[in-house]
């Protein structure tokens, strides 16, 4: 366990908290003020008022999202169409084939989306699909009207405060302002399938357009992992739910631990920078993914909650919305180089989108 301290103005009094680090994360709901016994942080039930994505977003995932709005008719063109044939048809086989959550069908659901939408405030409470899958999973698409679907069997799995974390994670991709983007991500990959059989130049541009697609799909994921702990408050919780992903078993769940699956993924960093072999392997293996390996996931996170702005937040210091300068400003170049993974393909993108 970690001995860092971190001193923290108590909201309510102005005192200062010296806090252990490592204790403050794992409690974040039940730490009191010395002196005025009040809670030092954002109460379970307190909305983040006027909350930008841009006080959680992963730096990659911003720079790459602003790059691709930057690419004329993303934003409009690429809306309607969607809009118009995948969204269309999806909206009707989802009202036909799945169980639509409503506040008397599977309240408790509908509960957790509508109070992960509060907290995270957002303006309008998406809706929740459920569908019969034996592969646990949930996503959010809807490039107009946002919703999300979770399968049946990632509701077996996981605990009421897990699932609600799952829900804030795809609020997060919908504040985030991912979901335009990740819907024609899907369609693009599926063209891929169809088109892997050219040859020549045309292939690799194609090659390297998805490659760069999936690796900016991999850092959104990194951002909306953020919102869950936002708003369960719970790293914790968010562990569990990669390690109980990662292994898919109710009979193992109570055998999981932590701090050993934080290690795996310590382990695995050092792997991958052991030689230029493994670095490359990470690589080779990870980039046709449309999510970051499990230990991965779980390493960016601890990361950005013990040493970025996550205890800034839960006390209330994050950008809000009426503070968002304009995007273009935001842009930064070196945020494409803070990044250590797979410079290859962010050199790839920067040149597809004209950066260079
Ligand atoms: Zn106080
Ligand atoms: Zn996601």
């Amino acid at each position: 366990m970690s001995e860092e301290y971190v001193i923290i103005t108590c909201r309510h009094c102005q005192t200062q908290n010296r806090l252990l680090k490592d204790k403050a994360i794992k409690n974040i709901k039940t730490t009191i003020c010395g002196k005025c016994r009040e809670n030092i942080f954002i109460g379970d039930d307190e909305p983040y008022y006027e909350i930008s994505s841009g006080a959680y977003e992963h730096p990659l995932d911003r720079s790459a999202l602003n790059a691709l709005k930057k690419v004329p008719g993303t934003g409009t063109v690429l809306k309607m169409i969607i809009k118009e044939t995948v969204e269309r048809y999806h909206r009707i086989l989802f009202m036909q084939n799945y169980i639509k959550v409503t506040p008397m069908h599977m309240p408790f659901i509908h509960n957790m989306a509508t109070h992960a939408t509060r907290i995270l405030d957002i303006e309008e409470v998406p809706q929740v699909f459920i569908y019969q899958n034996p592969y646990p999973n949930a996503f959010t698409a809807g490039v107009d009207k946002p919703y999300i679907g979770i399968s049946t069997s990632l509701i077996d799995l996981l605990s009421e405060e897990e699932l609600l974390g799952v829900i804030a994670h795809e609020l997060g991709h919908i504040q985030c302002g991912h979901v335009l983007y990740k819907t024609a991500a899907r369609i693009i990959y599926q063209v891929m399938e169809v088109v892997g059989n050219l040859i020549g130049v045309g292939r690799l541009a194609f090659f390297a357009i998805v490659q760069a697609l999936y690796y900016w799909d991999r850092c959104s994921e990194l951002s909306a992992d953020r919102a869950e702990v936002i708003v369960t408050k719970s790293f914790t919780t968010s562990i569990y739910t990669t390690m109980k992903l990662a292994s898919g078993s109710q009979k193992i769940m109570k055998m999981l631990d932590m701090d050993e699956f934080l290690k795996q993924g310590e382990e695995a960093r050092k792997m991958k920078e052991e030689n230029f072999f493994n670095s490359l392997f990470v690589t080779m293996q990870s980039q046709s993914t449309t999510h970051p390996f499990p230990v991965w996931r779980a390493g960016h996170l601890k990361e950005w909650v013990y040493d970025g702005n996550y205890l800034d937040i839960l006390q209330g210091k994050y950008l809000k919305r009426s503070e968002e300068g304009d995007p273009d400003k935001d842009f930064r170049e070196g945020d494409f180089k803070k990044s250590e993974d797979e410079p290859g393909l962010i050199d790839s993108f920067k040149k597809l989108l004209g950066l260079d």
